[in-house]
């Protein structure tokens, strides 16, 4: 009987083996027909670069982010190079940054033929705005704060500090569309700011795009010479400049999905809610950043800090659960940043916490039966 009992209870238990928690999902979450139906309307019309969807992209994303203007590009590497080449800073100039973004933020000072130079983070693996002054020399023009995991960086520090040393502030919004401090939203706190819309961001489209956000008339103006080849007219040429065009298909995809952007940011939140709750009798183990009570945290990823992460990396694995390290090899330690001259040892934070950080999957797709999976599997690893 009792044989029978457990036969029958382990049928109808729902089996471990079916749940899976992929990282991402990227075939959800789009209106394909709708936006398929868009693209068809727009194939008609032909203007398939710098169409009337993008400036309407433009216009929406302004109005979202609080700022005057917005200009679509490319990427959002495009999107940080350009704006500080549009500012005028280029070679012989500094560009104060964090060393534990993905390589793009530094990637882009380069690309502006500009040096990162980098200053620790915090524990809410953001700039610390109490090192940047001791980094800043002569040179320096500018400061790129990254709004890690989607969370703002300490906005109102570093545009203090910034204003102290007459310095840029062009803020790496990437991971932090719809991010907030006090209701200020991301991309409105610098004089220029770049977000992409990569296939893995939080509003993500069908390829590369990025948008930069600024509220300068003389950026916006410069930017959008920038972006196609400095011209002015059809046959007039302003200044040198780049192919950076957004192509009006994916500002088609970013227009339909941008409908759904609260509902995508809300999601993320309530399942960073969940896991913070749920992993809140961990603390023994892993470590859950500080939550600001003023700052909207769109959860771009969901970061935290735990022990024995390759085990538990292993552990989630063999039970269907899909996890990342951002990243594991801070940018002052890669190959390509060697002759900036930086060394192990030189930002204790950023390089302790690339051993520890782990991201669990967080994106607006999950269920809560996936949530609390994930949560029981991590309790299971630490208690057992
Ligand atoms: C994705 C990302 C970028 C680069 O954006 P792309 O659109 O891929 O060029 C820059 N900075 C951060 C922090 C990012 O996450």
């Amino acid at each position: 009987m009792e044989v029978v009992y457990s036969y029958l209870k382990d049928q109808f238990k729902p089996k471990e083996g079916d749940m899976q928690v992929k990282y991402v999902e990227l075939s959800q979450g789009f209106d394909v027909d709708e936006t398929l139906r868009a693209i068809r309307q727009e194939l008609k019309e032909c203007m398939f670069t710098l169409g009337p969807e993008v400036s309407e992209l433009e216009v929406n994303f302004a109005r979202l982010c609080q700022t005057k203007y917005a200009i679509g590009v490319n990427s959002g590497t495009d999107a940080l190079s350009l704006s500080l080449e549009a500012l005028g800073v280029g070679p012989g100039d500094e560009v104060i940054t964090a060393p534990n973004s993905f390589i793009a933020t530094a990637g882009a000072i380069v690309a502006a033929r500009a040096k990162p130079v980098f200053v620790d983070v915090n524990d809410e693996y953001n700039i610390d705005p109490e090192l940047i002054e001791a980094a800043v020399t002569p040179r320096t023009k500018g400061i790129m704060p990254v709004h890690l995991t989607g969370n703002p960086a300490d906005m109102p520090r570093i545009t203090q500090i910034a204003r102290r040393h007459n310095l840029h502030v062009i803020e790496d919004a990437a991971q932090a569309i719809g991010a907030s401090i006090d209701g200020k939203l991301a991309g409105s706190f610098g004089v220029a700011a770049g977000f992409s819309m990569h296939p893995l961001k939080n509003l993500n489209v069908w390829g590369d795009a990025g948008v930069i956000t600024t509220s300068s008339d003389e950026l916006n103006h410069k930017l959008r010479l920038l972006r196609n080849h400095g011209l002015s007219s059809r046959d007039g040429v302003d200044i040198f400049g780049y192919n950076s065009r957004l192509d009006t298909i994916q500002a088609i995809v970013a227009l339909n999905l941008l409908k759904n952007l609260d509902k995508i940011t809300e999601a993320r939140i309530r399942n960073g809610r969940i896991y913070d709750e749920g992993l809140a009798d961990l603390k023994e183990y892993l470590k859950i950043p500080p939550r600001r009570a003023n700052v909207r945290q769109v959860f771009h990823t969901y970061m935290i800090q735990v022990r024995e992460r390759e085990r538990l990396i292993k552990h989630l694995e063999e039970n269907e659960i899909e996890t990342k390290v951002h990243y594991p090899i801070p940018i002052h330690l890669q190959k390509a940043a060697q002759h900036l001259g930086y060394k192990p040892g030189d930002f204790p934070v950023c390089e302790a916490q690339a051993s520890t950080i782990l991201t669990l999957p967080v994106h607006q797709h999950l269920s809560d039966e996936q949530l609390d999976y994930v949560i029981d599997k991590i309790h299971e690893f630490y208690k057992a």
